[in-house]
């Protein structure tokens, strides 16, 4: 009896070798009863397409992409998703052949901070007044799909306040399409009291402090740090402090780690007992590392 083919899917970034995405994978394989092999894929910073060719000659059916390659990733693509078009930025491949129109491009981090906010922690967008920092990689990409929760106003600022500007100038049709009043600024000049504030900077990540006054959180708000693990507590003890609930990004990682996996598998697993495992795992004494995400 031949052996089942196994597909490689893999998180491909430079640095990834503290990504938590082989483990959340294996986990959903486990929970769908599916044959994938996933691993990490160490990218030269200079050799990121040929790497990922040699992969695909392997046998790989796809890949996550992690810092520094979203915006390459999505330039290599053959098809993007409506949502990857909207980010110029690729956190998930299927490496489709030619004959099936070539390798696909999506966004699967907006879907998984959506997901996470509205469902895990119960905290509904529409009609809040949001604010998102940062305009990196995982701004773009949680950006669109915040629009769409048709928030009351949509703040973005950003450290680089032109950064930030672009992005918002190419979302502004976006946003008026599902009248959201959406606006760039300087991370001095977001204003006060938002509902929910969004950490999309690497700052927890460098060990930097968070970057606006209390006065950006309203009492009883949602304050998310994408980032999670020893690196996300300075920031989740600042917003405990101002009064407001802290949550991390680890049920972001798991919310588009599993609308990856469902464009790969065609399966969506059960996001809620994974979610459950990592955290125990993310905060056990061991775990007591430095983490980015992916
Ligand atoms: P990028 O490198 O693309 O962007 C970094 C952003 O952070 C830029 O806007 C940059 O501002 C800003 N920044 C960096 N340092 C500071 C600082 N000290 N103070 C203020 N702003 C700062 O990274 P990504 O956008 O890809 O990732 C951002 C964070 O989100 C990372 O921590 C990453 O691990 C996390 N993430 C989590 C995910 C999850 O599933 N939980 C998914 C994706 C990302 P400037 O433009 O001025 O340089």
């Amino acid at each position: 009896m031949n052996a089942p083919h196994v597909t490689r899917y893999a998180v491909a970034g430079n640095p990834v070798a503290h990504s938590r995405s082989p483990r959340i994978h294996a986990l959903f394989a486990e929970q769908t009863r599916q044959t994938i092999d996933y691993g990490r894929l160490l990218c030269p910073l200079d050799s990121f397409k040929p790497t990922l060719s040699a992969f695909v000659a392997q046998g790989a059916g796809g890949c996550n992409v992690t810092v520094p390659f979203k915006f390459e990733a999505f330039e290599m693509a053959a098809r993007h998703t409506p949502r990857a078009v909207l980010a110029q930025a690729a956190n998930t491949l299927r490496f489709d052949d030619a004959a099936q129109g070539g390798w696909l491009a999506d966004n699967t981090d907006g879907v998984g901070l959506v997901r996470d906010i509205t469902v895990n922690a119960g905290v509904p967008l529409q009609g809040r007044r949001v604010l998102l920092l940062g305009a990196g990689g995982a701004s773009a990409g949680v950006l669109g799909p915040l629009i769409e929760q048709r928030p009351a106003e949509l703040v973005l600022a950003n450290r680089t306040v032109d950064k930030a500007r672009a992005l918002a100038d190419r979302h502004q049709a976006w946003a008026a399409q599902h009248s959201v009043p959406l606006r760039a600024c300087a991370l001095a000049d977001v204003g006060d009291h938002f509902d929910v504030l969004i950490n999309g900077t690497a700052a927890s990540l460098g060990g930097g402090e968070v970057p606006v006054g209390p006065q950006a959180l309203k009492p009883g708000a949602l304050a998310l740090d994408m980032m999670y693990g020893p690196a996300a507590r300075p920031f989740l003890d600042w917003a405990t402090a101002q009064g407001a609930t802290a949550r991390d990004g680890l049920g972001m990682l798991v919310e588009q780690a599993a609308e990856s996996f469902h464009l790969w598998r065609g399966v969506r697993p059960d996001t809620a007992p994974v979610l459950a495992l990592l955290r125990a795992e993310v905060d056990a004494p061991a775990a007591h590392k430095p983490e980015a995400a992916k």
